[in-house]
C-alpha cells in the first residue's frame, strides 16, 4: 500500500514541477513514507530520520524532510518535537496538500496535515511508477478499514473504508496494459468490502479480468469473515485471474480470534479453505499469523500450529505481537506474553512453515507452469526469474530472445523452501497455456 501511495505522491509533486532524484545527497526535499503496523517498522523510520538530520547539517540546512503515511497520523506531535527531525508531517489522506505544505515550510513554518477523509481515494491521480520492474504494478482500489481488529492500528491511521469508482480503476488497468504491464495487484486493506455503489469486489474482479486477457490480476487482502463465494467461481473461470489467495488467519484458536475481534471461527476458516480448494483446484494460499497475542496460552499457540499444518500454506507472513497505541488490545488487554515466549513460539511457527513450504515445493517437481518473467535472477545474469500464476518464484536458465514481460512455460526441476528451479520449454501466453491445460 505504501508503494502505491508513493506513486501517488510522485505524481502530485511532479505535477507541481518537482523532479525525482536517486540519491538523498542530491535531494532538496526528502519524504519518508512510513508504516506503523509494528514497532520494528517505526524504529527503522526513526533511524532513517536521524541519518537525514545529519545530512541536513552537512547541507547547511538546505534540505526539507517530511514524514508521510501512517506514522505521521499516529504520532505527529512526537515526530515534530523529537530533536527537530522533520519539517513536514502529512497523513495518508492529505497528499494533495503537499505543494501548499512545502510552500509553508519555505516560508519558515512547520507544516502538518493529518486530517483523515471520508471520501479521498485519489481516483483521478495518475500514479507515477518509478521503481517497479515495468511488468507488475499495484493499483489501489479502496482505502481505510472499518474492521477494528483489536491488534491493528490501520483504522486509526488510514481512516474509514472508501472505495474508488470502478471506472477509474478499469481506466488505469487499460493504461497499464498499453504501457506493457503484464500483472496487476488490486490493493485494499479489506478488499471484500469494496463497494463503489454499483459494483461489488467480485464484479470488479470480473471487469478487471476483461481488460486484457494477457494481463494477470491478483488482489490483497481479503478478510475470511465475508469472502465472496461468487469470486471463487469467477477466479476458476477466468484464466488471467491468478490461482493464489492471501487469506489472513492471524490465529488458529477460537478464543484468541475472539479476543482479536476477528469474527470467524477456526472451523469457519477451514470450511472457507476447503471451498477455495474445491472451486479452484490447485489454488495456493498464503496467510498472516500473529504469535503471542495478549493472554495467549501454550494450548492456544498449538492451535495455530495445527491450523497451519492442516491448511499447508504455500507462504506465510509471521510476526510476534507488537502492541500498538490506541487499539482495543492496548486499552483492554495486557501485552502479557513474555518476549522470550513470543520469540520461541514464533520460531516454532516459522520452522514448521519452512518445512511445509519445502514439502509443497518438492511436490512441484515435474509440474509444468506458466511463468511471467520479471527480470534477471539475483544470483546470475545468465538466469531469469518470474512467478507462476500460483505466486511461486521460479528461476531458470536464460534462453535467447526471452526477457522481462514474456510468458514462458517451464517444467519444475528442483526447489528450496523459497524458490523453484525450472527448465525452459517454450515462450507461451495465458491463452495458449490455458488451452493446453484444457486439452490435457
Ligand atoms: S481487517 Fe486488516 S486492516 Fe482492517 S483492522 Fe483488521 S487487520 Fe487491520
Amino acid at each position: 500500500m505504501n508503494v502505491s501511495d508513493t506513486e501517488i505522491v510522485n505524481s502530485i509533486l511532479m505535477e507541481d514541477g518537482m523532479e525525482p532524484v536517486n540519491e538523498p545527497e542530491d535531494a532538496e526535499v526528502i519524504f519518508v513514507n512510513t508504516c506503523s503496523i509494528r514497532d520494528n517498522a517505526e524504529e527503522r523510520v526513526w533511524n532513517r530520520l536521524k541519518e537525514f538530520k545529519a545530512l541536513k547539517r552537512e547541507k547547511d540546512g538546505d534540505l526539507t524532510v517530511g514524514v508521510l503515511g501512517c506514522m505521521a497520523e499516529r504520532i505527529r506531535d512526537k515526530i515534530m518535537e523529537k530533536e527537530e527531525l522533520v519539517d513536514l508531517v502529512v497523513g495518508p489522506d492529505a497528499y494533495r496538500d503537499l505543494p501548499k505544505l512545502l510552500a509553508d515550510v519555505d516560508d519558515g513554518r512547520k507544516a502538518v496535515n493529518v486530517l483523515l477523509s471520508l471520501e479521498e481515494t485519489y481516483a483521478d491521480i495518475k500514479p507515477v511508477r518509478r521503481n517497479d520492474n515495468g511488468v507488475s504494478a499495484f493499483v489501489t482500489i479502496m482505502r481505510g478499514c472499518d474492521n477494528m481488529c483489536a491488534f491493528c492500528v490501520v483504522p486509526f491511521t488510514r481512516g474509514r473504508e472508501r472505495s474508488r469508482d470502478a471506472e477509474s480503476i478499469i481506466d488505469e488497468l487499460e493504461q497499464l496494459s498499453n504501457q506493457g504491464y503484464r500483472e496487476v495487484t488490486l490493493l485494499g486493506q479489506n478488499v471484500n468490502s469494496y463497494d463503489d455503489g454499483e459494483h461489488s469486489f467480485a464484479d470488479l474482479m470480473y471487469k478487471a479480468s476483461q481488460v486484457d486477457p494477457e494481463m494477470r490480476i491478483r488482489f490483497s487482502s481479503p478478510h475470511p469473515k465475508d469472502f465472496p463465494e461468487e469470486l471463487l467461481q469467477i477466479i476458476s473461470e477466468q484464466p488471467n485471474l491468478c490461482n493464489y489467495i492471501h487469506i489472513p488467519a492471524q490465529s488458529g484458536n477460537n478464543a484468541v480470534l475472539e479476543r482479536m475481534r476477528r469474527p470467524y471461527t477456526r472451523e469457519q476458516y477451514l470450511d472457507l479453505v476447503e471451498k477455495m480448494r474445491e472451486i479452484i483446484p490447485g489454488v495456493t494460499l498464503s496467510t498472516d499469523i500473529i504469535s503471542g497475542f495478549c493472554d495467549e496460552t501454550e494450548e492456544e499457540h498449538k492451535d495455530t500450529l495445527s491450523l497451519m499444518a492442516k491448511v499447508k500454506y504455500d507462504l506465510a507472513y509471521m510476526f510476534s505481537y507488537s502492541e500498538r497505541g490506541r487499539t482495543l488490545a492496548e486499552r483492554k488487554y495486557e501485552d502479557n506474553v513474555p518476549e522470550e515466549v513470543k520469540k520461541r513460539r514464533l520460531s516454532e511457527i516459522i520452522e514448521q512453515q519452512m518445512n511445509i513450504q519445502e514439502e509443497l515445493n518438492n511436490e512441484e517437481i515435474g509440474r509444468r507452469h506458466l511463468v511471467l518473467v520479471e527480470g534477471t535472477s539475483k544470483r546470475s545474469d545468465e538466469q531469469l526469474c518470474g512467478r507462476t500464476d500460483t505466486n511461486k518464484m521460479v528461476v531458470f536458465d536464460r534462453p535467447d530472445h526471452i526477457g522481462k514481460g514474456d510468458y514462458v512455460e517451464v517444467t519444475i526441476s528442483d526447489c528450496t523452501s523459497a524458490t523453484l528451479m525450472g527448465d525452459f520449454i517454450k515462450k507461451s501466453s495465458i491463452k495458449e497455456f490455458s488451452q493446453e491445460k484444457v486439452a490435457v
